[in-house]
């Protein structure tokens, strides 16, 4: 049995002082496989201490001297990726398919980074005065469970690159993956204290971050209910915050789409990662008028997708990452029968011939209006809730009548038409006939998908700080 028992903090593996132990367990299988002790309160203090002390030395570095950090952690983080990808499998059920573009990310997040910088100044004239961008300071990194080696990299890469001494606080629920991604991390040999890694509780861990006077800036990827807390405690000390969150993302298929093609590709966005993704297109609105096609190519869709092993590099979707996530996507989709759609694939319960592992039937509801539960809340799970609308202005209405605007999708014949309907979208993210996304262009939300934007030169923006100088 494995057992994790150390916080990252000044360049050293230490032993946390936190006394909570939290079985990890394979959603494959259900058995146990590693034990993880969480950090506390004083784990996370100690953590902001060594960024502190950090802070001035990075903050004063060249920009060379950060591109070169970059690079090594680019290096450090390939060299890695087979244990990354492993502790994604093991303890998340992410499928073997989808591991390739997890690991390249966390490296070539770092490598993207040191080229934006290449050619990034620090300083700019505007009128009179020359305006200093300079590094906020010390900065918390929050992440969720659902893409802890991503989030983690990809906020590390920005805050590195500004000049600020990070502390990371990922998910309770990842010390697997956090472990693989922090000894990576390790291997970099960044000057101690410039990158810190604290796994334990939102409630104590995540709350000393988000109050303690000394953290400068707030980088959180998580749900909106979390992130208003964050938001609210850390307004006290006046802490530069965003926040990425949840979402209810729209696919909409315009009647110019070939079905064929639009079917298929709606379903994987929303089965994204196992359907737990924050960017998952979960409400497809398809014409009314080809309703009866679409409901076809669903089936055939579906009968074409692999449930089981994520070992398996023929599974398409693993299991749900826990317990609570089975639970909490069973509870919905009783919901959806309640409240009178109609099921016409999946349903509930696990798929056939699965009687251990946390397995959920790909399901997908048809007769759903936008008021329904399934078609609101963020269920984050494989199921999906089909929406017939008359014509395209009712379709822009239905897709934007939600609390989320996290991401969107459209689905259209002819590119320009589904700019068009881009353009009236309300989301941080529009992708038009393509689930690929640009990931050196701005990522966030608006209304309660977030505030703020990560990645690429805005990401980096994110943790810049103007000073403005005028001398006579
Ligand atoms: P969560 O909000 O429960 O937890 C996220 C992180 O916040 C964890 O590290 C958690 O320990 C920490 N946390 C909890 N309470 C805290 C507190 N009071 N103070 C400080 N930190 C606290 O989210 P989750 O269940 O881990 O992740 C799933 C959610 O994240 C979904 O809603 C999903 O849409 C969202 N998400 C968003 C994005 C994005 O980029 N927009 C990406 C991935 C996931």
């Amino acid at each position: 049995m494995r057992i994790i028992s150390t916080a990252y903090i000044a360049g050293r593996f230490v032993p946390v002082q936190g006394r909570e132990w939290l079985d990890v367990v394979d959603p494959a299988t259900e058995s146990v496989i590693a034990k993880a002790r969480l950090a506390d309160r004083e784990d996370a203090q100690r953590a902001i201490e060594a960024a502190r002390r950090a802070q001035p030395d990075i903050g004063r570095s060249s920009k060379q001297q950060r591109i070169e950090m970059l690079r090594r952690l680019e290096a450090a983080l390939a060299a890695r990726s087979a244990d990354i990808a492993e502790a994604t499998i093991a303890e998340y059920g992410a499928p073997a398919a989808r591991i390739g573009f997890v690991t390249q990310y966390a490296s070539q997040v770092f490598g993207s980074m040191a080229r934006i910088l290449e050619d990034y100044s620090f300083t700019r004239e505007i009128g009179d005065a020359c305006v200093r961008l300079e590094p906020v300071g010390v900065s918390a990194l929050i992440a969720p469970w659902n893409s802890v080696a991503g989030t983690i990299c990809s906020k590390l890469a920005s805050a590195l690159a500004a000049g600020c001494a990070s502390v990371i606080k990922p998910s309770e629920f990842s010390p697997l993956q956090t472990q693989a991604v922090t000894e990576a991390l390790h291997g970099a040999g960044l000057p101690d204290g410039v990158v810190n890694v604290v796994t334990g509780r939102g409630a104590d861990v995540g709350d000393e971050l988000a109050t303690n006077p000394h953290v400068a800036r707030i980088s959180f990827t998580g749900s909106t209910a979390t992130g208003k807390i964050i938001a609210r405690a850390a307004v006290d000390s006046m802490k530069r915050v965003s926040l990425s969150l949840s979402g209810k993302s729209a696919s909409i298929i315009l009647d110019d789409a070939d079905l064929a093609i639009a079917v298929p590709l709606a379903l994987n966005g929303g089965f994204n990662n196992n359907g737990q993704a924050c960017i998952a297109g979960t409400r497809i609105l398809v014409p009314r008028s080809r309703l009866a096609e679409v409901v076809q190519l669903v089936g055939s869709t579906i009968a074409g997708l692999h449930v089981g092993d994520p070992r398996d590099p023929f599974t398409t979707i693993g299991p749900v990452a826990s317990q609570a996530q089975y639970d909490r996507i069973q509870r919905y989709i009783a919901r959806g029968l309640e409240q009178g759609a109609r099921i016409i694939a999946g349903g509930e319960g696990r798929p056939e011939g699965f009687q251990r592992g946390y397995f959920v039937r790909p399901t997908i509801f048809a007769d759903v209006s936008n008021d329904m539960d399934i078609a609101r809340d963020e269920i984050f799970g494989p199921v999906l809730s089909i929406i017939a609308y008359d014509d395209e202005e009712e379709a822009i209405e239905i897709a934007n009548d939600s609390a989320y605007g996290l991401y969107a999708y459209v689905f259209s014949g002819h590119r320009e038409h589904g700019l068009k309907v881009a353009d009236r979208l309300q989301a941080g993210t529009v992708l038009v006939n393509t689930l690929r996304p640009e990931l050196i262009a701005p990522f966030g939300g608006v209304k309660q998908s977030g505030i703020g934007r990560e990645f690429g030169v805005f990401g980096l923006e994110s943790f810049l700080e103007p000073k403005t100088e005028v001398a006579a």
